[in-house]
C-alpha cells in the first residue's frame, strides 16, 4: 500500500518505518525542514531502541522517504496517517490546531479516494471535526479513521510490531477493510483488531492512559502513607500486585509520572468531561497528587538540610521522563531542577539520552557530566529522578569516594535499603524506611 505519514515525532516516525517494514511504500512529512534534511541523510532525530536498524534497512530498499511537501506526499498516497501534536491548550484541553490545520490543507489537495487516518490522541468528537475540516475543500470522497497509538516511548517499535490490540474507529466499511489489511500483519499472533465507532476508539486512548496515571498515582499514596506508618511500600506491593485482578505493572511509587501523554490526556481527558457536562473527581484528584509527587524528593532532601540548600550541590542521575528515551517534556526531574535552582543549589546531571534535549531548557543554568561519578564529584548528594538501568548496580565505593557525604536520595527505589545502610549511606527513597 501507499501511505502518507504526516508528522515525524515519536509516534510519526515510528509508526511510518514500521508500516514501511511490513512491504508498504512510505513517505513521512513534516514541517521541520531541518528534521526532514536529517532524515534523508540517514539520521535517526529521535532516540528509540531499535528503531535506527529498521529505518536504514528501509530506507536502503527505497520503501520509507521524506518530505517538506504535504501535497506531494499525499498525490498517491491511499493512507494519510496524521501523528501530529495535541499539546494541551491554556485551559488544558487538547490542543486540536495542527491537526486541524493539516485536514483543511488535506482537502485543498487531495484528488482521489483517501482514508484519513487520525493516529494523534484527541478528544470524543474530533474525527467528525476532521471530516468537517476536510469537506470544506475536499471535491473527493475521503473516510475519517480514528486510529490511536499505544506504543510506550523506549518499547516503541516493538509495541508497534506486536500491539497488543489495534484499535480502528469508523463508520466506514470501505475504510475498516483498508486498516484490516494493513494491520494483518502487525496481528497475526492473535492479538485483537477491535473495529469500533470513532467516539469509542477516540475516547479508548484516553480511557487507557487516565487509568495507567490513576494506578501510578494510587500508587504513590499509598507509598506516601507507608511512609507515615512505617510500612514498607515494595512489601505492599507485592502482596498486591500478585493478585491478578490487579496485575503487577504500573505499582512502582516514585515521584510521579511524567511525559509527553500521561499528564496532557488526564487533563484533556477531565477538561473533555467538563465540556460535555460531567465532573472527572478522580482524574482532578490524579493531577493534584501527581503535581505534589513531583516535588517529593525535593521536600525530603530540604527536610534533611533544614532547608538551607543554598550553595549545596547535587548530583542528579536521570533527566528523561523514563528510561529508555531522550524524551524530556513533564519530565520530575526538571521540576527538581527548578526547584533546586530556586533554592540557590547548583546542579550536575548526568542522563545517558537525554542531556541534549535538557540543555535547550536550562542552557548553562546547570552541568551536564560525562559519567555518572563525574556528577557526584564533590556533590553534597545524589538524586535520582529516572530509573535507567545503568543506574541500578553502581560501584557504591567509588560513589562514597566521590560524593562529599553518603547521601542518596531515590526517587525511583532502585537500592535495597538494608545495603545502603550497611554501606553507611543515608538513604532515602519513595515508601520505605528512611536509612541513616
Ligand atoms: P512529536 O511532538 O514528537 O511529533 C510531532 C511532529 O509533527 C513533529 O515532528 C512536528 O514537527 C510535526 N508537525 C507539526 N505540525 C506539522 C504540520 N503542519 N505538518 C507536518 N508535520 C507537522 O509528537 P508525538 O509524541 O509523536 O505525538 C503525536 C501524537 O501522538 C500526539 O497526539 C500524542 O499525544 C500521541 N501519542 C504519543 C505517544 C508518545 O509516546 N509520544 C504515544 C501515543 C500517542
Amino acid at each position: 500500500m501507499k501511505i502518507a505519514v504526516v508528522g515525524t515525532g515519536y509516534v510519526g516516525l515510528v509508526t511510518g518505518t514500521c508500516f514501511a517494514d511490513t512491504g508498504n511504500d512510505v513517505i513521512c512529512v513534516d514541517i521541520d525542514a531541518k528534521k526532514v534534511e536529517r532524515m534523508k541523510n540517514g539520521e535517526v532525530p529521535i532516540y528509540e531502541p531499535y528503531l535506527d536498524t529498521v529505518f536504514e534497512r528501509n530506507i536502503r530498499q527505497e520503501r520509507l522517504s521524506f518530505t517538506t511537501d504535504l501535497k506531494a506526499a499525499v498525490a498517491d498516497a491511499e493512507i494519510i496517517f496524521l501523528a501530529l501534536p495535541t499539546p494541551p491548550g491554556e485551559d488544558g484541553s487538547a490542543d486540536l490546531s495542527y491537526v486541524l490545520g493539516v485536514a483543511e490543507e488535506l482537502g485543498h489537495i487531495i484528488t482521489d479516494y483517501k482514508v484519513i487516518v487520525d493516529k494523534s490522541t484527541v478528544p470524543v468528537g474530533t474525527a467528525e471535526l476532521v471530516r468537517q475540516a476536510v469537506a470544506k475543500n475536499a471535491k473527493v470522497d475521503f473516510d475519517i479513521v480514528s486510529n490511536p497509538e499505544f506504543l510506550r516511548e523506549g518499547f516503541a517499535v516493538e509495541d508497534f510490531m506486536k500491539p497488543d490490540r489495534v484499535v480502528i474507529g469508523t463508520s466506514s466499511d470501505r475504510a475498516a477493510k483498508v486498516m484490516e489489511d494493513l494491520y494483518k500483519p502487525f496481528v497475526r499472533q492473535g492479538n485483537p483488531l477491535i473495529i469500533m465507532d470513532e467516539k469509542s476508539a477516540e475516547l479508548t486512548k484516553y480511557a487507557a492512559n487516565a487509568f495507567l496515571a490513576t494506578k501510578i498515582t494510587f500508587m504513590n499514596e499509598i507509598a506516601n502513607f507507608c511512609e507515615l506508618v512505617g510500612a514498607d511500600v515494595d512489601m505492599v506491593r507485592a502482596g498486591m500486585g500478585t493478585d491478578t485482578r490487579i496485575g503487577k505493572r504500573f505499582l512502582f511509587p516514585g515521584i510521579g509520572y511524567g511525559g509527553s501523554c500521561f499528564p496532557k490526556d488526564v487533563q484533556a481527558l477531565a477538561k473533555s468531561g467538563a465540556e460535555n457536562g460531567y465532573r472527572f473527581e478522580i482524574l482532578e484528584s490524579v493531577l493534584d497528587v501527581n503535581n505534589r509527587q513531583k516535588l517529593s524528593l525535593i521536600r525530603k532532601l530540604k527536610e534533611y538540610y533544614n532547608d538551607a540548600l543554598s550553595g549545596k550541590t547535587f548530583a542528579l542521575w536521570g533527566l528523561a521522563f523514563k528510561p529508555d528515551t531522550d524524551d524530556i517534556r513533564e519530565a520530575p526531574a526538571l521540576y527538581m531542577i527548578e526547584e533546586l535552582l530556586k533554592a540557590g543549589a547548583k546542579v550536575k546531571a548526568f542522563d545517558p539520552e537525554a542531556m541534549e534535549n535538557v540543555k535547550g531548557i536550562f542552557g548553562d543554568k546547570i552541568e551536564y557530566c560525562d559519567n555518572l561519578y563525574d556528577s557526584t564529584k564533590d556533590a553534597d548528594a545524589l538524586l535520582i529522578a529516572t530509573e535507567w538501568s545503568v543506574f541500578r548496580n553502581p560501584n557504591f565505593t567509588k560513589l562514597a569516594g566521590s560524593l562529599k557525604e553518603k547521601v542518596i536520595f531515590d526517587g525511583r527505589n532502585l537500592f535495597e535499603t538494608k545495603k545502603l545502610k550497611d554501606l553507611g549511606f543515608h538513604y532515602e527513597s519513595i515508601g520505605r524506611e528512611k536509612v541513616t
